[in-house]
């Protein structure tokens, strides 16, 4: 039994816990891994995944220290990853724009999530902890789920931000940090952006459907270069995007919540508490969770996954 005494550093604890996780966990035969992996794609399918995907835990390289698989679980040795849970086509073709709005996707896709560790450690007796949704210190997620769906490859990022599989586009994903070494799945042989339509565009005005639709120099968030068909520069106005889209949620009660503290009228205060504003907000926050965005022009236009969106 592992005993951690007082007076031992954070950081030796963490390194006794890691080797003892590694001795204890018997590694697999790799006919009984490829087995477990077929056990984990059927049940994550069947729970509503459209893609999935395996990382190594040693391929983090770029994500910073402290924010890495094993920082969250000793021993770690894989990330299994999840996506799906898109708007569906009606939500696109939707005039009402509050539809994209209150889909809740990413709440539907951290359920899986959740269910796959809970799998792995019931199935196959090893550590399996799901990344939760949120933010640790310096307001960073507890891991990067878009590196890991990268690695994974589930899919590549793109100059609108997303992470976008090449058939679906965008979709949501979760992520299981686990210490079962599952068969790695590559990241994607191609990036699934710019698309060719994209670079055609490029090629003919120098500017892409995405940064047509916001273009950073006028107004915009997106800017990007595109050189032999691969995107070589991304430019990104993080600020103004996420006034944008989160207009509501977390970002839009701390800006409303502001508001209301700074009015020394108290009909004034009830009038920010009880707008439309403030109350759909506190719906995105309760009801819905985590994603809730309130614009999507970006990837409204995107050719990847846009026949995914299209129905009769
Ligand atoms: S989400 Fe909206 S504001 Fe943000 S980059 Fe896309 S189009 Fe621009
Ligand atoms: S429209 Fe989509 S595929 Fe094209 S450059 Fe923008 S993000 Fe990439």
């Amino acid at each position: 039994m592992l005993r951690v005494h007082a007076g031992v550093s954070g950081r030796h604890a963490r390194k006794a816990v890691a080797e003892t996780v590694s001795a204890a966990a018997a590694t697999p035969t790799a006919d009984e891994a490829a087995a477990a992996r077929d056990r984990l794609a059927a049940t994550v399918e069947r729970g509503g995944a459209l893609v999935w995907g395996v990382a190594d835990a040693d391929a983090f390289d770029d994500a910073p220290e402290g924010f890495r698989p094993a920082d969250l679980l000793p021993g770690a040795r894989r990330v299994v990853v999840v996506g799906g849970s898109p708007p569906r086509a009606a939500d696109w073709a939707s005039p009402v724009h509050e539809h994209l709005e209150t889909m809740g996707t990413s709440d539907r896709i951290n359920s899986l999530g959740l269910k796959t560790a809970k799998f792995i450690e019931a199935e196959f007796g090893y550590y399996a902890l799901f990344v939760p949704p949120g933010v640790r210190r310096g307001n960073r997620p507890f891991l990067s789920v878009a590196l890991a769906a990268e690695l994974a490859g589930c899919g590549s990022r793109s100059l609108a931000g997303p992470v976008l599989h090449p058939e679906y586009g965008l979709l949501f994903y979760s992520a299981i940090v686990t210490t079962y070494p599952f068969p790695v799945t590559p990241p994607l042989a191609e990036p699934a952006c710019p698309a060719p339509a994209c670079v055609e565009m490029w090629e003919a005005e120098g500017a892409t459907p995405c940064t047509r639709v916001c273009p950073l120099g006028d107004g915009g968030c997106l800017d990007g270069r595109i050189e032999n068909g691969r995107l070589v520069e991304r430019r990104y106005d993080a600020a103004r995007c996420t006034s944008r889209v989160y207009t509501h949620w977390i970002p839009g009660f701390q800006k409303g919540l502001e508001l209301a503290l700074d009015q020394e009228d108290p009909e004034a205060r009830k009038m920010v508490l009880y707008s439309s504003h403030f109350t759909k907000t506190l719906w995105s926050m309760t009801y819905a969770a985590q994603s809730q965005g309130q614009c999507w022009e970006c990837m409204r236009v995107c050719p990847v996954g846009a026949e995914f969106r299209q129905k009769a």
